[in-house]
């Protein structure tokens, strides 16, 4: 329907809602990208603490699309974290350091890692870090790591993931007073209605505007606008951080419901409850 990039607005039809909702879910927390978990400080001398300046790094996105079957699984590299094992198959490393100058602000920036893998790298340079001053000095090393959006939002490759409902308006014309009263025009915040040939009418390329706030449907003077949804119609709309391409993340969350699907038949399997 609608693709520019990092958005993608798409028409579903035929599809139910627990579906769509599903699909929604997994764009935001099953989808693997990488990020920042482990911040080892040599030297901080700033006026922020150790902590603080961790959570930024972890929220700066990250390039992840090599990084898919490159580096080992989210779940396997959390474990080899928590023992201290930054190994290669799952870690890449960034340096930062920094230092302040007598009477002048020194800004470091996202754009100021330094990447032991260039396919993993900040998606945007200028998103500030801290900031130094005086003889303040900032030096360190951080881990990124695959990881999913259910374990922190640091690693969900969306910052938008939405399905609305498609509108179905229907005017009754022998209630209607067209061109005259207009007041439908006027309140309609999406710019849904025209006038064609003396009459009020629902502008087909502008339905899907429609957020159903029904504002029409109160002001009109003689009810004859009447709103509603197509049933197992929905517009999805998916917003990417720049971790991953748009379109990567949809197939990759369609990908991660199938392996969960498969991965409950086997278990009924195993289970014999089915055969
Ligand atoms: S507000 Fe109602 S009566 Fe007025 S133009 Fe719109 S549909 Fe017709
Ligand atoms: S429901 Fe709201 S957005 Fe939709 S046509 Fe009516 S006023 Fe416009």
């Amino acid at each position: 329907m609608e693709h520019v990039p990092n958005r993608i607005q798409i028409l579903v039809k035929g599809m139910p809602l627990h579906v769509i909702n599903s699909i929604r879910r997994a764009v935001l927390a099953e989808v693997p990208t990488m990020a920042i978990d482990y911040v080892v400080f040599t030297v901080n001398s700033s006026v922020f603490y150790d902590e603080y300046i961790a959570h930024r790094l972890g929220l700066i996105p990250l390039t992840s699309k090599a990084a898919l079957g490159k580096y080992k699984s989210p779940e396997e590299c959390a474990e080899a974290g928590e023992r201290g094992i930054f190994s290669e198959d799952c870690f890449v490393k960034f340096e930062l350091e920094g230092k302040g100058e007598p009477g002048k602000i020194v800004t470091l920036y996202s754009g100021d890692l330094k990447t032991s893998d260039p396919d993993v790298k900040p998606v945007y340079d200028r998103i500030p870090v801290l900031a130094l001053t005086g003889d303040q000095e900032v030096r360190l090393e951080a881990y990124a790591r695959l990881g999913r959006g259910k374990e922190h939002a640091k690693w969900s490759p969306a910052s938008v993931a939405t399905h609305k409902y498609v509108a179905e308006i229907t005017i009754r014309e022998e209630l209607c007073k067209g061109a005259e009263c207009g007041r439908c025009i006027e309140v309609c915040p999406r710019g849904v209605f025209k006038i064609m040939d003396g009459k009020v009418i629902v502008s087909e390329d502008k339905i899907l505007q429609c957020t159903l706030c029904r504002v029409c449907e109160e002001n009109c003077p003689s009810k004859a606008i009447k709103v509603k949804w197509r049933d197992n119609e929905y517009i999805m709309s998916i917003e990417s951080t720049g971790a991953l391409p748009v379109k990567t993340i949809l197939l990759e969350a369609v990908k991660e419901l199938s392996k969960k699907m498969n991965e409950f038949i086997k278990a009924l399997e195993e289970r014999g409850v089915i055969k």
